[in-house]
């Protein structure tokens, strides 16, 4: 087998319901992919012993179009594995609904530069031995529907922890990257099962403790509609007899089957994405310890090709060891500038080529690029279109903007609608564009080429956030709300700007407060800046790359992942 060298040393498996491996590779959706994409590559070049476990997602999450009227629509978004991958000969059955579902794994390999390579498994049931129906489990990544994602979780935790053991893997630890893997944690359940002629009466039948050791869990998102739940009927209708029903209210919640609390329940290191998060977390899960393990973004794929440059230059070492970026503090201030303007040329020819909106390169572009979901606020920036034209009149600038909404979203969809609309009503005051089918090759160009990345969630929603780690990353300056990261990394008039106050106090964070605090900072601050004092602008930019780049990075946040829950 042509996997064999790594099988031997892999120690840890990584399950993810998305990975972003590369944008041809179509299995993820948004930030939670491409950070588990940013591990892969932070694994190989550390060589830590990690195999990955994903869905192959065929069919993609969807192509976003745009109508005339800004609807948004959906097509499916095909990959061929076999142009990335290959087909494993190994292959297991998991029971879903008493049929046998069988699922087959493609074989990626992601070498860092130096040549170290780390696996991804890419589970896949379209396969001629299933069932139509049960051929396109692993097609579209968040499908429609409860019995569909349940089924998917089902071939993730299940399917993935059978096929690693039949490949032969000596997995010790198990980390959850959300809660979608869960169900594996009952597989290890079983396996601990305590045989009747072993057990002290009154004695539990499962050895939770040894399930516990194995697991690291951690969890990405204070929103409900976040974690998963199903009915128990459900899940018994899938998986009949699978465990012991009563075990599993008492692990996984008692009215419904919850993906993150049981999680939390099997898992003996949990963690959040950033202080406050973990903060958050630990509120909605009280009687559990939830660490703090802040994101960190994958330096050698975020930094523009110009700025690449400039570091191996002048800071070898900062892909393997970023730390070391904080030395951007002795970059010059012009050269920083000159890699910048490289970037935004880029960005202006892509927006020109996608829209046919020719961007002005002489003046400043605001970014602001998310999936469009009501607590990432996407109209706040819209809030009153009088005050940001008239700060738009005074010192001009440009937006823009990109993200998907959930199919299901209709809110999310909506604001993609309104913001259409507006760029129309701004026309002629204020340049303003949205580019459709935002991914991972858009957002390459998109948070290096802008001068302001704005960010505008509602605090404490924004578990981290890490688009504005890639900006600062390429001396864009961000400007946002304090929620998530940013709350640890903003230095206001530093190297960037805070909008509002720390919503720790639970005031002044309202849409209003922060709309306001947002165009006074544009209005008086930022836009002054950039237009009458580039000096001071540049120096900025080289405190953002300086003091935020070195410890952002996914190199740092796998080194803790290795000392502190997996070497537990
Ligand atoms: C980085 C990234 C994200 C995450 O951005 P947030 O700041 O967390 O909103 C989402 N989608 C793509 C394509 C990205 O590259």
């Amino acid at each position: 087998m042509p996997h064999t060298p790594f099988v031997g040393r892999t120690r840890i498996a990584y399950f993810s319901m998305e990975i972003a491996l590369r944008p041809e590779i179509h299995s993820y959706a948004g930030g939670l992919g491409v950070l588990a994409g940013d591990t892969v590559r932070s694994c190989a070049e550390l060589e830590l012993p990690v195999v990955f476990v994903t869905l192959a997602s065929r069919a993609g999450y969807f192509r976003q179009t745009i109508d005339a009227e800004g609807r948004q629509g959906e097509q499916p978004d095909w990959w061929q594995p076999a142009d990335w991958c290959r087909p494993l000969g190994a292959m297991t059955a998991v029971m879903i609904e008493e049929r046998p579902v069988w699922v087959r794994p493609w074989l990626y390999l992601h070498e860092a530069p130096h040549g170290h390579a780390v696996p991804v498994l890419l589970l896949d049931t379209d396969l001629e031995q299933n069932d139509p129906a049960d051929r396109e489990i692993t097609h579209s990544l968040y499908g429609d529907g409860n019995d569909y994602r349940l089924k998917q979780e089902i071939v993730l935790g299940l399917g993935g922890i059978r096929i690693l053991r039949a490949l032969d893997f000596e997995i010790r630890t198990y980390h959850l990257n959300e809660g979608h893997a869960a169900l594996l944690t009952l597989e290890l359940l079983n396996r601990s099962r305590i045989e009747p002629e072993d057990r002290i009466a009154g004695e539990p039948s499962y050895d939770v403790a040894e399930v516990r050791r194995r697991c690291v869990f951690t969890t990405h998102t204070p929103v409900e509609a976040g974690h998963d739940r199903f009915p128990y009927a459900l899940f018994q209708r899938m998986l009949p007899d699978f465990v012991e029903i009563d075990t599993l209210k008492a692990l996984a919640g008692a009215e419904q089957l919850n993906m993150t609390r049981l999680a939390f329940s099997l898992s003996g290191y949990v963690n959040g994405v950033a202080r406050r998060h973990a903060e958050t977390t630990q509120h909605l899960f009280p009687g559990y310890r939830v660490h703090a393990v802040t994101n960190g973004v994958h330096a050698g794929t975020w930094a523009h090709p110009a700025f690449a440059a400039l570091f191996d230059a002048q800071i070898p070492q900062w892909q393997h060891e970023p730390e070391v970026l904080v030395r951007a503090l002795q970059l010059g201030k012009d050269e920083i500038w000159r890699c910048h303007l490289a970037a935004k040329a880029e960005l202006a020819e892509r927006v020109q080529a996608i829209s046919g909106t020719a961007l002005d390169p002489d003046l400043p572009i605001l970014g602001f690029a998310r999936r469009m979901t009501g607590y990432k606020r996407p109209l706040l920036l819209f809030s009153d279109l009088d005050r940001l034209a008239q700060i738009a009149a005074e010192r001009p600038f440009q937006l823009v903007l990109a993200g998907k909404a959930h199919p299901r979203d209709d809110s999310g969809k909506a604001a993609i609608q309104r913001i259409h609309q507006v760029i129309r009503q701004l026309d002629g005051k204020l340049r303003c564009v949205f580019l459709p089918d935002y991914d991972m090759a858009l957002a390459r160009i998109l948070v290096s080429g802008c001068d302001v990345w704005l960010n505008t969630p509602q605090p404490p929603l924004e578990a981290s956030g890490t688009s504005g780690m890639k900006a600062a990353l390429n001396g864009v300056l961000n400007l946002s709300v304090l929620d998530g990261w940013w709350i640890e990394a903003c230095v206001d008039g530093v190297n960037g700007w805070a909008i509002g106050t720390d919503g720790s106090t639970g005031t002044g964070t309202s849409d209003g407060d922060h709309a306001a605090a947002l165009y006074a900072l544009l209005e008086k601050t930022v836009l002054p800046l950039w237009h009458d004092d580039p000096a001071q602008w540049r120096r900025m930019m080289r405190q953002a790359i300086g003091s935020i780049a070195y410890y952002f990075n996914s190199q740092r946040m796998m080194r803790r992942y290795a000392t502190e829950a997996y070497l537990r």
